[in-house]
């Protein structure tokens, strides 16, 4: 598949949010003719452009993946963002609540058997799930309508957007942004938030752009990503 009959291709994630790929600059034949550049040469023929693929990243060679580039648009609720943006090779543009007021419908709701438990080794992580979880739903979305309600209440008494916002549940509502990083930051990126270890919310956008975007873009430095560092 051509890496430009991905643009547009948009992923559901989580219960609303979704990442769509925006643009792409680059392929595989980009990075090998960048490395080639280094002796002035030029595509030796598939085989021998994979194996020196693979030799870069093997060896860390790395600039020559900065050569490809993808930019997505994201929606994902703010802890989400909150982990994505600590990625400072990344740029971002993100919507302000401060133009654009939310819509009741913007929150991040955690399904009836989703609710994940505190890990007992790891105070990071989580591991299990609660065995009956639907009044805790069942409360987050009365906990999200009661904020909403005074968020309209306050913009409704002529309290300014960027203020007003102080109601809502500060973690669950749904941001979109526009981000854009090169192949290596990228991997960088991935290899860190599909860990086991990454957050479940981050986890699932690193492998909605793994599986959906990056792979079929760049299916030679996919295979040799999951060989030397996913595997590795
Ligand atoms: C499982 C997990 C748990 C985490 N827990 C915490 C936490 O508890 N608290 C917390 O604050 N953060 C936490 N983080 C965030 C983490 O510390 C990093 O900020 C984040 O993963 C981004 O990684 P990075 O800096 O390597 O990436 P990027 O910012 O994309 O940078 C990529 C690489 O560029 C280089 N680089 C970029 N900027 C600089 C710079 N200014 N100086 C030198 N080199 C630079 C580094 O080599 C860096 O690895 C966690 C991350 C993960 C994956």
């Amino acid at each position: 598949m051509a890496e430009t009959d991905l643009i547009g291709t948009r992923v559901p994630v989580l219960d609303k949010g979704w990442i769509e790929l925006q643009d792409v600059m680059g392929d595989d034949n980009a990075i090998v003719a960048a490395a080639r550049a280094s002796f002035l040469g030029e595509s030796k023929g598939p085989d021998k452009d994979k194996k020196l693929l693979f030799y870069l990243l093997r060896h860390r060679h790395t600039t020559p993946f900065e050569m490809v580039e993808f930019k997505f648009r994201v929606r994902a609720p703010v802890v989400t963002w909150w982990q994505w943006v600590r990625h400072r090779t990344f740029s971002f543009n993100a919507q302000s609540g401060r133009y654009t007021p939310f819509e009741e419908n913007d929150f991040y709701v955690v399904e009836p058997d989703a609710w994940r438990l505190q890990s007992s080794d790891n105070k990071q992580a989580s591991e299990g799930l609660l065995a009956d979880g639907q009044w805790l739903t069942d409360a987050l979305i009365s906990h999200y309508e009661e904020g909403f309600r005074l968020y309209q209440q306050a913009l409704a008494a002529g309290v300014a957007r960027e203020q007003a916002r102080v109601f809502l549940a500060g973690f669950s509502v749904y941001y979109t942004w526009v981000v854009k990083t090169d192949a290596h930051n990228l991997m960088h990126f991935l290899k860190l938030r599909m860990a086991p270890d990454a957050q479940y919310e981050v986890r699932v956008y690193a492998q909605a752009i793994y599986e959906h975007f990056f792979k079929p873009a760049l299916p030679w430095t996919a295979e040799a990503f999951d060989l030397y560092q996913l595997k590795a």
